[in-house]
């Protein structure tokens, strides 16, 4: 049995340039981290070779005691994790990653077609909470349910609670979701509690983006309010690529919801779980309870602050003026650039962040906006001083893409050819004849 390097030289290659990549750029997007040497190891062990479709006790094949052992163990780091009594919450550790999970709770509460609300791509949401344009159902939520997105106010950048109350009781959606991926704020849980109850809804946290900040208690809690919590593991959370939902066990609106979505989990919708990554979770869940990962998360939220404190300083205006998480969402249409420029010129600079759209783009095709996020960085030991310095980065950037937008769009050139074609320049009549 060779070695990588030794049976696939090509892969090896492949690997040693993305590595290299990683490493030697600032890596900003929000979603993205680096996971321990700890958690690689599970990954790429011999988990990845056995079947186990089912649950622990509960398997469709032989063999399992050791993948059963590791799935409990799992399951009770994860609640243990979150600071969940095991006798009133559930999880199920295997969804493969996090838009499979929140289908997977859709198949389970909903029939085909019931109506779900969640917030609007363009505003902060992620695709997996419903999104169609005018002409086309884009995502497989908008597909199989009907989705009605609730938005940002656009004055202040924040969740519209009042349109979304007022939306929510003409649409009477079955579902609500809290939750994005770009929305530099908390929730609030309480109010969408309260608009869930008035018209009867489940109420469901995708909290994908900041699972890690909610496990270290440094933003509100959402299982205080909702029904169901659904998490990818390898953003804020620093684990495998891998899903989690989380659920109550007293049924809810006569659901009980233990067994509706272990079972939209398998066979709904998924085959044998990733043993690799459940053993890799455990590990990034065990590390969750640490005194250590609680001063990483509050290190991720200050290195934001001063990063968002520094870019205001340089003049560039917040979605919502600033940030509670980890991620700043900055609005360049006062500048007269878009964010898909900016995103290729730091690319270039080997600084790699999103394009995002902003609240009131008039395009999705050219974002007026970059989402920027401090987890990655903060985990190679960066702290505020550096992530000041990074904002500087940013402007410099941001300083170049206009003066290249001005020579890109031919304006100097016109300029210049306005002088060359003048009457007391001869060219024009040489040029002509
Ligand atoms: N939910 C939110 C809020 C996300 O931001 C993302 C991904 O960015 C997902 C779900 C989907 O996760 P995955 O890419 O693992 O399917």
């Amino acid at each position: 049995d060779h070695g990588l390097s030794e049976a696939d030289p090509e892969v090896r290659a492949i690997i040693n340039k993305e590595k290299e990549r990683q490493f030697k750029s600032l890596e900003l997007i929000a979603s993205e981290n680096f996971t321990s040497r700890a958690v690689m190891e599970a990954v790429g062990s011999c988990l990845t070779n056995k079947y186990s479709e089912g649950l622990p006790g509960k398997r469709y094949y032989g063999g399992n005691e050791y993948i059963d052992e590791l799935e409990i163990l799992c399951q009770k780091r994860a609640l243990a994790a979150f600071h969940l009594d095991e006798n009133k919450w559930g999880v199920n550790v295997q969804p493969l990653s996090g838009s499979p999970a929140n289908f997977e709770v859709y198949t389970a509460i909903l029939n085909p077609h019931d109506r779900i609300m969640g917030l609007d791509l363009p505003h902060g949401g992620h695709l997996s909470h419903g999104f169609m344009t005018p002409k086309r159902r884009v995502s497989g939520t908008s597909i199989y349910f009907e989705s009605m997105p609730y938005r940002l106010d656009e004055s202040t950048g924040l969740v519209d609670y009042d349109m979304l109350e007022k939306t929510a009781t003409l649409f009477r959606p079955k579902l609500i979701i809290c939750g994005a991926s770009a929305y530099p704020r908390d929730f609030d849980y309480p109010r969408m509690r309260k608009i869930a109850d008035a018209v009867g809804a489940f109420l469901m946290m995708d909290m994908a983006h900041i699972s890690g900040l909610v496990a270290a208690s440094v933003v509100a809690d959402p299982f205080e309010y909702c029904d169901i919590v659904t998490t990818t593991t390898h953003k804020s959370l620093r684990g495998p690529r891998g899903g989690m939902i989380f659920f109550k066990k007293d049924p809810v609106l006569g659901v009980d919801l233990e067994s509706a979505i272990n079972n939209a989990v398998f066979p709904g919708l998924q085959g044998g779980p990733h043993n690799h990554t459940i053993g890799g979770l455990a590990v990034c869940l065990q590390h969750a309870q640490s005194p250590e990962f609680k001063a990483y998360q509050n290190q991720v939220v200050s290195n934001c602050r001063a990063l968002a404190r520094r870019l205001v300083e340089l003049g560039y205006t917040l979605v919502s003026g600033g940030s509670d998480n980890h991620l700043v969402l900055v609005d360049l249409r006062p500048l007269g650039i878009d964010g898909a420029r900016v995103e290729k010129i730091l690319d270039m600079a080997s600084i790699t962040l999103n394009k995002n759209s902003v609240p009131g783009d008039k395009s999705a095709l050219v974002p007026g906006g970059i989402r920027i996020g401090s987890p990655a960085m903060t985990t190679r030991g960066f702290t505020e001083k550096e992530f000041t310095a990074i904002a500087d980065f940013i402007h410099e950037g941001v300083q170049i893409t206009i003066e290249a937008k001005g020579l890109a769009s031919g304006s100097k050139v016109q300029e210049f050819l306005k002088f060359v074609s003048s009457p007391d320049f001869p060219l024009t009549d040489k040029v002509s004849n």
